[in-house]
Protein backbone atom coordinates (compact mmCIF):
# COMPACT_ATOMS: atom_id res chain seq x y z
CA UNK A 1 0.00 0.00 0.00
CA UNK A 2 1.43 3.47 -1.12
CA UNK A 3 1.33 6.10 1.39
CA UNK A 4 1.39 9.68 0.92
CA UNK A 5 4.80 11.40 2.78
CA UNK A 6 3.69 14.24 5.04
CA UNK A 7 5.57 17.08 3.33
CA UNK A 8 2.35 19.58 5.59
CA UNK A 9 4.00 23.02 5.13
CA UNK A 10 5.12 21.85 1.15
CA UNK A 11 3.87 25.28 0.22
CA UNK A 12 5.61 27.20 2.33
CA UNK A 13 8.91 25.95 0.69
CA UNK A 14 11.36 28.82 -0.54
CA UNK A 15 12.92 27.74 -4.51
CA UNK A 16 16.12 26.50 -3.14
CA UNK A 17 14.07 24.37 -0.61
CA UNK A 18 11.97 23.24 -2.92
CA UNK A 19 14.94 22.04 -5.02
CA UNK A 20 16.64 20.15 -1.79
CA UNK A 21 13.17 18.07 -1.64
CA UNK A 22 13.05 17.28 -5.23
CA UNK A 23 16.92 16.21 -4.68
CA UNK A 24 15.23 13.69 -1.65
CA UNK A 25 12.33 12.52 -3.94
CA UNK A 26 14.79 11.99 -7.05
CA UNK A 27 17.41 9.90 -4.73
CA UNK A 28 14.43 8.15 -2.91
CA UNK A 29 15.83 9.19 0.56
CA UNK A 30 11.80 10.02 1.37
CA UNK A 31 10.83 6.13 3.22
CA UNK A 32 7.24 5.81 3.94
CA UNK A 33 6.39 3.12 6.87
CA UNK A 34 6.98 2.78 10.44
CA UNK A 35 9.85 3.62 11.98
CA UNK A 36 11.44 3.96 15.34
CA UNK A 37 13.36 6.65 15.47
CA UNK A 38 16.64 7.27 18.01
CA UNK A 39 14.62 8.86 20.72
CA UNK A 40 12.18 5.98 21.14
CA UNK A 41 9.76 7.89 19.44
CA UNK A 42 7.23 6.46 16.15
CA UNK A 43 6.87 7.81 12.93
CA UNK A 44 5.15 7.16 9.70
CA UNK A 45 7.96 8.64 7.33
CA UNK A 46 11.86 8.57 7.35
CA UNK A 47 14.51 10.56 5.77
CA UNK A 48 17.32 8.26 4.95
CA UNK A 49 20.01 11.07 3.89
CA UNK A 50 22.82 8.60 3.25
CA UNK A 51 20.50 7.96 -0.50
CA UNK A 52 20.83 11.37 -1.11
CA UNK A 53 25.01 11.62 -0.08
CA UNK A 54 25.79 8.27 -2.23
CA UNK A 55 25.83 10.98 -4.75
CA UNK A 56 28.77 13.77 -4.55
CA UNK A 57 27.16 16.26 -6.47
CA UNK A 58 24.06 16.21 -4.83
CA UNK A 59 25.91 16.30 -1.32
CA UNK A 60 27.60 19.42 -2.48
CA UNK A 61 24.80 21.20 -3.73
CA UNK A 62 22.31 20.27 -0.30
CA UNK A 63 25.65 21.20 1.78
CA UNK A 64 26.24 24.27 -0.35
CA UNK A 65 22.95 25.49 1.08
CA UNK A 66 24.06 25.02 4.35
CA UNK A 67 27.35 27.02 3.89
CA UNK A 68 25.78 29.92 2.54
CA UNK A 69 24.39 30.41 5.82
CA UNK A 70 27.19 29.14 8.48
CA UNK A 71 30.09 30.66 6.75
CA UNK A 72 30.60 33.82 8.29
CA UNK A 73 30.08 32.13 11.92
CA UNK A 74 32.85 32.69 14.18
CA UNK A 75 33.58 28.57 14.53
CA UNK A 76 36.64 26.21 14.29
CA UNK A 77 35.81 22.87 14.74
CA UNK A 78 32.29 21.25 12.63
CA UNK A 79 31.12 17.58 14.67
CA UNK A 80 28.64 15.21 13.08
CA UNK A 81 27.49 12.13 15.17
CA UNK A 82 28.28 9.13 13.60
CA UNK A 83 26.55 7.38 11.42
CA UNK A 84 24.52 10.37 9.64
CA UNK A 85 26.33 13.42 10.56
CA UNK A 86 29.88 11.77 9.00
CA UNK A 87 29.52 12.84 5.92
CA UNK A 88 27.50 15.98 6.28
CA UNK A 89 29.99 17.41 8.67
CA UNK A 90 32.78 16.51 6.19
CA UNK A 91 31.08 18.10 3.09
CA UNK A 92 30.33 21.12 5.22
CA UNK A 93 33.89 21.36 6.76
CA UNK A 94 35.03 20.84 2.67
CA UNK A 95 33.26 24.06 1.80
CA UNK A 96 34.36 26.51 4.95
CA UNK A 97 38.01 25.04 4.90
CA UNK A 98 37.03 23.96 8.67
CA UNK A 99 38.13 20.90 10.25
CA UNK A 100 35.51 18.40 10.47
CA UNK A 101 35.73 15.48 13.15
CA UNK A 102 32.34 12.65 13.81
CA UNK A 103 31.54 11.86 17.61
CA UNK A 104 30.35 8.03 17.66
CA UNK A 105 29.03 6.00 20.54
CA UNK A 106 30.31 3.56 22.48
CA UNK A 107 28.62 1.16 24.87
CA UNK A 108 25.14 3.77 24.42
CA UNK A 109 27.80 6.80 24.87
CA UNK A 110 28.72 9.58 22.66
CA UNK A 111 32.52 9.76 22.63
CA UNK A 112 35.55 11.61 20.73
CA UNK A 113 37.44 8.42 19.27
CA UNK A 114 39.98 8.19 16.61
CA UNK A 115 42.08 10.61 18.20
CA UNK A 116 39.72 13.35 17.88
CA UNK A 117 40.56 16.71 20.38
CA UNK A 118 38.39 19.58 21.17
CA UNK A 119 39.69 22.13 23.42
CA UNK A 120 38.59 24.07 25.97
CA UNK A 121 37.42 27.95 24.30
CA UNK A 122 37.06 26.02 20.53
CA UNK A 123 33.85 26.95 19.09
CA UNK A 124 31.63 23.91 17.43
CA UNK A 125 28.87 24.09 15.21
CA UNK A 126 27.30 20.23 15.23
CA UNK A 127 26.33 19.36 12.30
CA UNK A 128 23.88 16.55 11.35
CA UNK A 129 22.04 15.13 8.27
CA UNK A 130 18.82 15.21 9.86
CA UNK A 131 17.49 17.17 13.55
CA UNK A 132 14.25 15.25 15.01
CA UNK A 133 13.92 15.03 18.42
CA UNK A 134 17.79 16.36 19.04
CA UNK A 135 18.54 13.30 20.80
CA UNK A 136 22.54 12.90 19.17
CA UNK A 137 23.00 16.74 19.05
CA UNK A 138 22.23 16.93 22.51
CA UNK A 139 24.56 14.62 23.24
CA UNK A 140 27.28 16.02 21.36
CA UNK A 141 26.80 19.18 23.03
CA UNK A 142 27.14 17.49 26.57
CA UNK A 143 30.42 15.76 25.33
CA UNK A 144 32.02 18.90 23.63
CA UNK A 145 30.99 21.19 26.53
CA UNK A 146 32.33 18.46 29.00
CA UNK A 147 35.71 19.77 27.36
CA UNK A 148 35.24 23.69 27.45
CA UNK A 149 34.39 24.14 23.96
CA UNK A 150 31.67 26.53 23.13
CA UNK A 151 28.47 25.17 21.14
CA UNK A 152 27.80 28.28 18.55
CA UNK A 153 24.80 26.02 16.48
CA UNK A 154 23.77 23.13 14.60
CA UNK A 155 23.46 22.37 11.04
CA UNK A 156 21.57 20.38 9.17
CA UNK A 157 20.07 18.98 5.99
CA UNK A 158 16.62 17.84 7.30
CA UNK A 159 15.17 20.18 10.05
CA UNK A 160 12.27 18.26 11.34
CA UNK A 161 12.07 19.04 14.73
CA UNK A 162 9.38 17.11 16.73
CA UNK A 163 7.68 18.33 19.50
CA UNK A 164 10.44 16.52 22.10
CA UNK A 165 12.97 19.13 20.94
CA UNK A 166 13.94 20.96 23.87
CA UNK A 167 17.49 22.62 22.76
CA UNK A 168 17.96 26.08 22.65
CA UNK A 169 20.96 26.84 19.97
CA UNK A 170 20.51 28.54 16.40
CA UNK A 171 19.25 25.62 13.91
CA UNK A 172 20.71 26.34 10.00
CA UNK A 173 18.68 23.90 7.79
CA UNK A 174 18.98 23.17 3.86
CA UNK A 175 15.16 22.38 4.37
CA UNK A 176 12.46 22.37 6.91
CA UNK A 177 9.99 19.85 6.66
CA UNK A 178 7.14 18.00 9.25
CA UNK A 179 6.53 14.00 9.31
CA UNK A 180 3.98 12.46 11.35
CA UNK A 181 5.66 11.18 14.96
CA UNK A 182 3.64 9.48 18.26
CA UNK A 183 4.93 8.59 21.15
CA UNK A 184 4.93 4.46 20.87
CA UNK A 185 1.95 4.18 23.21
CA UNK A 186 -0.03 6.46 21.13
CA UNK A 187 0.98 5.16 17.94
CA UNK A 188 -2.12 4.14 15.62
CA UNK A 189 0.85 2.34 13.30
CA UNK A 190 1.53 -0.36 16.20
CA UNK A 191 -2.17 -0.57 17.12
CA UNK A 192 -2.70 -1.87 13.55
CA UNK A 193 0.09 -4.07 13.40
CA UNK A 194 2.62 -2.31 11.53
CA UNK A 195 5.72 -4.14 11.39
CA UNK A 196 8.33 -1.75 13.04
CA UNK A 197 11.44 -0.77 11.30
CA UNK A 198 14.77 1.12 13.09
CA UNK A 199 16.26 2.47 10.24
CA UNK A 200 19.10 4.61 12.03
CA UNK A 201 21.89 3.81 13.99
CA UNK A 202 21.90 4.34 17.70
CA UNK A 203 23.42 0.66 18.58
CA UNK A 204 26.01 0.29 16.01
ZN1 LIG B 1 4.42 2.61 16.28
Amino acid sequence: MEKSFSTNNNNTLSPKEKGVLAILKKTGALLNGHFLLTSGIHSDGYIQCARILQYPSYAREVIELIARKVKDLDMEIIVGPALGGIIAAYELGRQLNKRAMFAERKNGVMQLRRGFVVKPGEKVLITEDVVTAGTSTGEVKKLVEERGAVVIGVACIVDRRSPGYSLDIPMYSALKMSINTYLPEECPLCKIGEPLENPGSRFI
